[in-house]
């Protein structure tokens, strides 16, 4: 009897946006070509933004005719694009392989455009006021999916602007998914490529104390913004769970060891909530804080999300709080809240409204 033989699944080229330079080049020598087609190719999709084989002139036809498949080079489709009414801000919903949505954001002030990514489908940390937590987490995103996500903005915008900032703030904790996080930047970095400078890409985190040291040593000098929140550990330990492994004292001396070795000052991020965390001896603590390391700090009014019991201060609470602090520290800003009508604004993906 002729034994049953197994099916032959089909290779699927690997999607390009996952792939540092050097990765596309071994790639490509494997299949018989010379590695400065990288080059070219980076030039052509991140510099050039042209991704049609035909467009590419100055490669060969042969080559131009096997690129589909050697490299994927198409982009998450965007299910939904929404914008707010003075369309400043832009929310992204797109389609992954294997059925999830991510979803992105593009917001433009007066001075730059930033956009801000996701890391994971959901995210297993669970504060207490993002809507994202309430997901749980799905899976993280590979690093092609992370690239995709700026690609896809970056298009949507026709690439007018020639500098932007990437802020990792959207959907999941961008250091619970390391090794992709560093994948992308990598790539984003690439001078053939995007050629982002470090020094326009925040990474935000909710406290994960090896995971900043690890970041630390990269030798990188990415802005890195700590969820912080509240000033005491009881506070913490309700709204970012995550306080009740690393708290309060140890995620401080990892963040004053992230600004000395980068030298960036940290921000520090603090929502404030109504009755919460916005009391006068809170801002004295917060101050103190921000005055132990290379800091500054950003408050953000709290956005709503349903079903979650916070309120937002009322504009004159949030005055008062900022300029409690202000003589005391290092430096202070409010978010201008960008993108509440679409449910845009920090803490808001996760699908609501989309
Ligand atoms: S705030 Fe960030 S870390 Fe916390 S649950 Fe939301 S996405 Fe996760």
């Amino acid at each position: 009897m002729t034994p049953v033989q197994p099916i032959q699944q089909a290779q699927l080229p690997p999607s390009f946006y996952g792939l540092s330079r050097d990765q596309l080049a071994s790639h490509l020598v494997t299949h018989g070509l010379p590695t400065f087609r990288a080059q070219q190719l980076f030039s052509w999709v991140y510099q050039k933004h042209e991704r049609h084989p035909l467009a590419m002139t100055d490669l060969p036809l042969s080559f131009r005719g096997r690129l589909e498949e050697l490299c994927d080079l198409r982009l998450p489709p965007a299910e939904a694009v929404l914008a707010t009414p003075d369309s400043a801000t832009h929310k992204f919903v797109l389609e992954l392989a294997g059925g999830a949505r991510v979803e992105c954001v593009s917001m433009r002030t007066t001075r730059r455009l930033t956009f801000c990514l996701s890391s994971q489908v959901g995210c297993a940390l669970g504060c207490a006021f993002c809507a994202t937590g309430l997901m749980g987490l799905k899976r993280n995103l590979a690093a092609s999916e992370i690239v995709g996500q700026v690609v896809a903005m970056g298009d949507f915008h026709r690439w007018q602007d020639e500098r932007f900032n990437i802020v990792f703030m959207g959907m999941g904790e961008p250091l619970a998914n390391y090794k992709a996080l560093m994948d992308a930047i990598r790539i984003l970095r690439d001078e053939r490529g995007l050629n982002m400078g470090a020094r326009r890409i925040t990474v935000s985190t909710s406290g994960l104390v090896p995971q900043i040291r690890k970041l630390a040593g990269e030798g990188l000098q990415l802005g890195l913004a700590l969820s912080l929140h509240a000033t005491t550990d009881e506070l913490r330990d309700r709204l970012v769970p995550v306080n009740r492994r690393w708290p309060l004292r140890e995620l401080m001396a990892a963040a004053r060891e992230y600004g000395e070795r980068s030298g960036r000052r940290v921000t520090l991020e603090y929502t404030l909530l109504a009755g919460v965390n916005d009391r006068p001896e809170d801002a004295a603590r917060l101050a103190d804080m921000a005055r132990a390391l290379p800091s500054k700090i950003n408050l953000i009014p709290y956005n709503p999300v349903p079903g979650l019991e916070w309120k937002r201060p009322d504009h004159r609470a949030v005055e008062a709080f900022a300029h409690r602090l202000m003589p005391r520290a290092p430096a202070v800003t409010v978010r201008r809240t960008l993108g509440g009508e679409i449910w845009a604004a920090c803490g808001q993906l996760g699908g609501l409204g989309a």
